[in-house]
């Protein structure tokens, strides 16, 4: 998780509200009717999508990020961290049209604080916003929570599901302090999400080398994916955490 200070204090001054409702579509009700042959549904509201998303990422400790995080926000320090923030923008933009591709996901790898979260955020602010349903989960939550229900079947199979069945499922820190035992998980996950050709965005302090170390099955996977999306940050003076030092 990699969010500076600059970007909290953003956040904090653009979250005042200006009116009554903070959704004018559905005036706070999460949902709004659509009419489809002459019948009346219920519909989602785009607001009630982008509240779920921050929900996942107030979980995971970073509220903040969440309103912060845009692309118009996101002022890249260094050439390297600006081609990331180029590769992570152009997915977005071409998501809609590449969504069920065999190419459709985006990996940002390497180099501890050079933005790879901040910039997986921006993605799914943008993406929300057009109505699509995401799931955010650093990856030590996704992990334990598969192994936690590993012994009862029909759980198991419910929380994979939770992590199969959205549009675009956001993997943040992939590998982090993972356990001898974590690949299997790993792979149902990534296995059924490639087969079904369901978009991922994969975060990790690991190059590809160091995925296809760990399992060759799903790395390869993750890197056909996300062919001509995938960035690779490497070398020194990445790390926002050590600017002027
Ligand atoms: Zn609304």
């Amino acid at each position: 998780m990699e969010i500076p200070q600059l970007w909290l204090k953003k956040a904090r001054e653009n979250s005042t509200s200006q009116s009554e409702y903070k959704c004018k579509k559905c005036n706070d009700t999460g949902y709004i009717s659509v009419i489809i042959e002459g019948v009346s549904y219920a519909k989602e509201c785009e607001c009630l999508i982008v509240n779920k998303l921050e929900a996942q990422i107030a979980k995971a400790g970073i509220a903040q990020a969440f309103k912060a995080c845009t692309f118009e926000s996101f002022e890249p320090w260094e050439p390297r961290v600006f081609a990331a923030k180029e590769i992570a923008q152009r997915y977005a933009k071409d998501f809609l049209s590449i969504e069920r591709e065999r190419i459709n996901s985006l990996s940002l790898l390497g180099a501890v604080g050079s933005g790879k979260t901040m910039l997986g955020i921006c993605v799914l602010n943008t993406l929300v916003r057009a109505g699509v349903e995401v799931l955010y989960t650093p990856y030590r939550e996704m992990a334990s929570a598969l192994k936690r229900s590993v012994l009862d079947e029909y759980e198991y199979a419910k929380v994979c599901r939770r992590f199969t069945s959205p549009r675009l499922l956001f993997i943040d820190d992939l590998y982090k302090g993972a356990a001898s035992t974590d690949p299997k998980y790993v792979y149902d996950i990534i296995n059924a999400r490639y087969l079904a050709k369901r978009p991922m965005l994969i975060t990790s302090e690991l190059h590809a080398d160091g995925l296809m170390h760990i399992d060759e099955a799903v790395a390869s996977r993750i890197i056909e994916m996300s062919r001509s999306y995938i960035r690779e940050l490497r070398g020194d003076g990445l790390n926002y955490r050590l600017r002027g030092l």
